[in-house]
């Protein structure tokens, strides 16, 4: 059985995404005592072959509360296009796939296009973080004393002060915390999507035939959904679907090489509700607490930042004495709750607006941008 690993007082955060990340340097920066445990072991997780691209947009602001001064100045180090400068106010190009033809372009300040492998990467490297990896969470002890503990695959345990759970859309805090209520909803939307390399001249051709340097969205009058468990079979598909669009889509699918995966994923959501915090002993945040499916905002990232920095604000006051766990955690709650409700809620009106894809509805010109 490995050692135990006793201290006390202190934040255990579960999970190391980016949420989990950025929590951890803005509790760093606030010299609030914390553990970050982190499922995947070193290697897997700096090397995960995985990577997709996500803007940051309105959580710039919530991004630069949590990170260290010095590295305001750097954030591009995380974007997928490190020489590429976003201006403070971009546009951004959203085309009717199937023609070509320009359908609008939606006012996007602070657009910034993240990666999210380099944004993690970005978040660890000479940050000197408390970070335990191949530490699998597989209970929580909640109820039985002042503090709470947490057991980990690997046999050993943990005390602390409270439990943040950034464990992902899967996340298991969230079983812990919400039982039967903790399962996602599935939707009905399927969603391949996938990062690239080509051949300096492919990638110069597509990029040319871009409306934006570095990123537009497409949309097509005919949404096949399909699960297609064959890889072959799916590139075969995807391919097929591509050589129907207009450029550069077509010719970014048509140009990818035999070897290329591309990964499935069902589409799912999850709401927050008002759960039992056990007198703040235990809460959730990033994708843990408020699950969008993606298509349509694509908000997961920001607030998975804001609730970073919500909970850095909230413990904060509780390290300096000003609030007792309960007061503050109840607090990030009555914020975070509401915020993710409204989410989920927005996410569906857009996409059923967005069926017909001619439709200005100032709803789907605001899609990706913050809720109101
Ligand atoms: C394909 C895809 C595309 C996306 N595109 C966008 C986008 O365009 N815009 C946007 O804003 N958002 C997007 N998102 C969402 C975005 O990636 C997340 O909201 C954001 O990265 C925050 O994630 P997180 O840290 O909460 O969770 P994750 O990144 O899932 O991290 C969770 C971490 O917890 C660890 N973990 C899991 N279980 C345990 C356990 N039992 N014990 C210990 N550790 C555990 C995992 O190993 C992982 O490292 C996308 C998501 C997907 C899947």
């Amino acid at each position: 059985m490995a050692a135990t690993i006793t201290a006390t007082r202190r934040v255990l955060v579960v999970g190391g995404g980016n949420c989990g990340l950025a929590l951890a340097l803005g509790l760093q920066k606030a010299r609030i005592p914390y553990t970050l445990f982190e499922r995947d072991g070193e290697g897997d997780f700096l090397n995960r072959s995985r990577d997709w691209d996500m803007l940051l947009h309105w959580g710039d602001e919530y991004l630069r509360k949590l990170i260290p001064k010095r590295l305001h100045g750097r954030l591009n180090e995380a974007t997928v296009d490190p020489d590429y400068n976003f201006k403070s106010n971009e546009r951004l190009p959203q085309l009717d796939a199937d023609t070509g033809e320009i359908m609008r372009y939606v006012e996007m300040p602070l657009l910034t296009r993240m990666s999210r492998k380099r944004l993690r990467m970005f978040l660890i490297r000479e940050q000197n973080l408390n970070i335990k990896f191949g530490k699998r969470v597989t209970r929580a002890d909640l109820d039985s004393t002042d503090e709470v503990s947490l057991d980990f695959e690997d046999g050993s345990r943990v005390q602390g002060a409270c439990i943040i759970g950034c464990d992902g859309s899967r996340s298991r805090m969230r079983d812990f915390l919400c039982g039967a209520k903790a399962k996602p909803e599935q939707v009905d939307l399927t969603m391949i999507n996938h990062v690239a390399r080509y051949p300096a001249k492919v990638a110069k051709t597509i990029r040319m035939q871009m409306h934006h340097p570095i990123v537009q969205l497409g949309f097509s009058k005919e949404q096949v959904a399909t699960l297609l468990a064959d890889s072959q079979e799916r590139l075969r598909y995807y391919r097929e679907r591509a050589s129907k669009l207009c450029e550069p889509y077509r010719t970014a699918a048509l140009a990818l090489t035999d070897n290329e995966l591309l990964p499935v994923d069902r589409e799912q959501q999850w709401s927050p509700f008002p759960w039992d915090n056990r007198g703040g002993k235990v809460t959730l945040a990033g994708d843990a607490d408020i699950r969008c499916f993606l298509v349509n905002r694509g908000q997961g990232l920001k607030n998975a930042v804001k609730d970073a920095s919500e909970l850095v604000d909230a413990l904060t006051a509780v390290y300096k004495g000003q609030k007792c766990l309960e007061e503050a955690i109840a607090s990030y709650e009555a914020e975070m709750i509401p915020r993710g409700a409204n989410e989920i809620r927005l996410t569906q009106l857009v996409a059923e607006k967005r069926r017909d894809m001619k439709n200005n509805d100032p709803m789907i010109l605001k899609g990706l941008q913050k809720a109101e």
